[in-house]
């Protein structure tokens, strides 16, 4: 990961107990375990449209996201690009180098500005192989991740651009704070999607008449977003219910010790806070 992964946002955080922490994945840590990161771990600003490493480059730094939104994105050889997953504070980026290999196989590129916890690979491994729960934790994040990667192969194959677009603003509008205005580009929605600038004009006129979109201008988009999730397929809430259910499942086994328990959860429900 480049240098240009984010730059500290103040003094390292003392950090002595798990359930402070904003990542879900760091969050689930027994204490005596993320006290092994905690010495390590330093609290980045990840800025809008930073690239936090690039395919094909050496992994630097692993980034467990305490908010914000990140793109990962293949690149194609003849330049063309689309989004294989976005991640917020349910993931961690460059996190798959820790898997074997240590060049990123994708671009993070930061889409939602926001902070981040980074540490680098060496002291990460270091602590892993003190710590079955890190192992665990790494198993949940994998899971998670395959499971995107999975519904997104699925969802690029079968349905419209319209409906991938609004899954995608609404991924993106989890991870918003609330807030219906995503700094987003044209540019940003054809890298997302794949497709031409054309294309994504021709897509947001659709969107704005049927009023999913509010507005397109000086690089945001204003959302409605009901009707936006009227308009994306079935895609969101099927992935947002299975990756929350994997990382929730999985903080209960990471706590206890044990097999995840049953948790229930309502289709469709927004990434879970931290902790909770
Ligand atoms: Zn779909």
């Amino acid at each position: 990961m480049s240098s240009s992964a984010g730059h500290p946002s103040g003094a390292n955080p003392v950090m002595d107990h798990a359930t402070r922490v904003g990542n879900r994945l760091l969050a689930a840590l027994p204490p005596a375990d993320f006290a092994l990161l905690a010495p390590h771990l330093r609290k980045v600003v990840i800025e809008r449209d930073s690239v936090l490493v690039r395919s094909g480059d050496r992994v630097e730094h692993f980034l467990f996201p305490l908010s914000g939104a990140i793109a990962a994105i293949t690149e194609l050889p003849n330049g063309q690009t689309v989004a294989t997953s976005i991640i917020g504070h349910e993931g961690a980026v460059g996190l798959t180098s820790a898997l074997g290999a240590s060049r990123s196989p994708t671009t993070a590129i930061v889409r939602l500005p926001g902070s981040a916890l980074q540490i680098s690979p060496v002291q990460f491994l270091a602590a892993q192989h003190r710590s079955p729960p890190i192992t665990s934790m790494m198993q949940v994040f994998t899971r998670s991740l395959l499971t995107q990667l999975q519904h997104v192969a699925a969802c690029n194959a079968l349905h419209s651009v319209e409906a991938r677009l609004a899954r995608w603003l609404l991924h993106i509008h989890d991870r918003a704070n609330g807030s219906d205005l995503l700094p987003l580009t044209q540019e940003t929605l054809s890298e997302l999607l794949g497709v031409r600038r054309t294309t994504i004009t021709h897509v947001v006129s659709t969107m704005r008449a049927s009023r999913a979109l509010k507005s397109s201008q000086r690089g945001q988009l204003e959302i409605d977003r009901p009707r936006l999730e009227a308009m994306a397929c079935e895609c969101y809430k099927v992935m947002s219910r299975k990756i929350d259910r994997i990382v929730s499942h999985g903080a209960v086994g990471l706590v206890h010790g044990a097999p995840a328990r049953s948790v229930s959860h309502s289709p469709g429900s927004r990434l879970s806070k931290a902790g909770s």
